[in-house]
């Protein structure tokens, strides 16, 4: 991609800034371009759009983003060390990217897409990568203020957010990414691809809001898959005990002697709204 953007390549940007990997910010990157471009392409086409961006680091993702036509990239970063890097690439396509140092944890998102549609495209830094994804979940419009989510995880969380009734990975995450969206895994990317690598491998997730997830109040759905994934080995009658346990249960249609992770998306709504 070098030759598609004309920017050095990503080693000499991150030798010549002294960007030696933190490990506290969760710093692994990605350097092979073509891979930067076929996470970007995940998010469909970005002809136009406006991209938030997490975590951009030296911006091999950034670049692909933008040279695959986002009209607007705004990164939420950091590191302030990424900065000096950032602007080179700011300077190479005038006027389309915006860098916002700060902590993406502390962001409103909502409030910057300012009623404009976007689409959030991140390798995020794995310990907040849960904690962004939930909160995007859970905005204080629906439908969200944003398009897609095309976020880079360790594969184990990847598998947590895609999963089904009947899966071993489902749990609340799996109830809430279903509740409100349709997820998918895209590709997986080996550790080898990072640098420095992580311990483990690493997955695009896609995911696209459902226009009109079932109706339900989400405090209430935490409450149900809280307490029911919190015992997940035991009979939903007796981790559901805290909340009506077997009267709750019959009450919604559902054999008491059941477990969490039997139950679907819509039974887990149809007991929240029980409460
Ligand atoms: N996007 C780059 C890439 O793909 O090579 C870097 C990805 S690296 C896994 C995560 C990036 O997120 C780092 O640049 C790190 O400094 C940044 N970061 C860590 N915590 C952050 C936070 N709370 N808010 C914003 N950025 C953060």
């Amino acid at each position: 991609m070098a030759a598609l953007d004309g920017l050095p390549p990503l080693r000499d940007v991150i030798a010549r800034h002294g960007l030696d990997a933190k490990k506290s910010l969760g710093q692994n990157f990605l350097l092979d371009l073509n891979l930067t471009q076929k996470v970007a392409r995940t998010a469909g086409p970005l002809d136009g759009c406006t991209v938030f961006e997490v975590g951009p680091g030296p911006g091999g993702l950034t670049r692909a983003i933008l040279a695959l036509g986002a009209e607007k990239v705004i990164a939420v970063e950091r590191d302030p060390r990424c900065l000096p890097a950032l602007a080179e690439i700011g300077a190479h396509y005038p006027g389309r990217l915006e860098v916002i140092e700060g902590d993406a944890l502390k962001t409103d998102f909502e409030a910057m897409a300012n009623g404009r549609p976007v689409k959030i495209i991140a390798n995020l830094p794995y310990n907040v990568g849960t904690q962004l994804l939930v909160n995007w979940l859970t905005p204080r419009q629906w439908p969200p203020f944003w398009q897609s989510l095309t976020l880079m995880f360790q594969k184990e969380v990847g598998q947590r957010i895609v999963a089904e009734a009947d899966d071993n990975h489902y749990g609340r995450l799996g109830v809430l990414c279903g509740w409100r969206t349709t997820a998918h895994m895209a590709f997986d990317i080996p550790p080898q691809a990072f640098t420095p690598p992580p311990k483990v491998t690493s997955t695009v997730v896609h995911l696209e809001p459902r226009p009109a997830p079932l109706d339900c109040d989400i405090q209430k759905l935490e409450r149900v898959t809280h307490a029911a994934f919190g015992q997940r080995r035991k009979m939903l009658r007796q981790s559901l005990k805290p909340l009506g346990g077997e009267a709750l249960l019959e009450r919604a249609g559902i054999d008491p002697q059941r477990r969490a992770e039997t139950l679907e998306v819509e039974e887990f709504v149809r007991l929240a709204n029980l409460l």
